[in-house]
């Protein structure tokens, strides 16, 4: 199976932007094996600009532009050295790719980028890709990497994409204000019923929350392509979800008519 997986920021980050090591070697670990398990696994990572922030000792993620671009320069380098040094203690060999809006709908420069990730899953590396925050400004960036995350994997025809997150899914309400709050295990279809479910938007040292999942969810849904929300805080529901077992919310792809 072809998978594209994305870990948000607050998978691979304390809030003070320094690394979770905890978090990203049961990670690191998971993936190895799933790829030992004969699966093509696509990486979509966050966290460059809070390692950014931690390693420049900022006091809080900055919100002009070029301090953020700067931060970003930083934390992707850091995140790069550790996936390499992580996923090489498991023999496996990993590959930068830094993408913005503009490569993708520039149809040259996505077909150069379809090429590449295809030949480093045949030759068994595991991309690792990001957008390309030091020059994208708000004109051409995607934005947010749930956005991302569902760009290459409808560009790759991925069997799956799995946004991780710090939450276990989409709720019928915000779980940490409503007892009542129930987890929807499977979603048809991303109606105005289900996005009204979004509510507001996550961490801190984050972007994105539900709604950029949903919009995820909508591009995926139209490739018929299957999407999960999951809680990245258990690295081994990965197993589960690539068994088949149900995991967080599955939004179903449409494989109507014309499929
Ligand atoms: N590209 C940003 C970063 O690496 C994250 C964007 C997102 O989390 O959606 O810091």
């Amino acid at each position: 199976m072809t998978v594209v997986i994305k870990l948000g920021t607050s998978n691979i980050t304390h809030k003070t932007g320094h690394l979770n090591i905890r978090h990203m070697e049961q990670l690191v670990k998971v993936l190895s094996d799933l790829k030992n398990a004969g699966h093509r696994v696509v990486l979509v990572s966050s966290g460059a600009i809070a390692m950014g922030v931690g390693k420049l000792g900022l006091a809080s993620r900055p919100s002009d532009m070029p301090t953020k671009q700067a931060a970003a320069a930083v934390g992707q380098c850091e995140l790069m050295y550790i996936y390499d040094k992580l996923f090489s203690e498991y023999n496996h060999v990993v590959a930068q790719i830094l993408l913005t809006g503009s490569d993708i709908e520039h149809a040259d420069r996505r077909a150069n980028f379809q090429n590449t990730v295809g030949r480093l899953l045949e030759m068994g590396a595991l991309p690792i890709i990001n957008e390309n925050d030091t020059v994208a400004t708000d004109e051409i960036a995607v934005g947010d990497n749930d956005t991302l995350g569902a760009i290459v994997a409808c560009a790759i025809h991925a069997d799956l994409l799995v946004l991780l997150s710090d939450i276990d899914g989409l709720y019928t309400a915000d779980p940490h204000r409503d007892p009542d709050a129930r987890l929807i295990e499977r979603v048809e279809a991303v109606t105005p019923q289900i996005e009204a479910l979004a509510g507001e938007k996550g961490s801190g040292l984050a972007v994105g929350g539900m709604a950029t999942k949903l919009k995820a969810a909508k591009m995926t849904w139209e490739q018929g392509i299957d999407m999960i929300i999951a809680n990245g805080a258990e690295p081994a529901l990965l197993y589960d979800i690539m068994e088949g077992r149900p995991v967080g919310t599955r939004f179903i792809g449409n494989r109507g008519e014309g499929k």
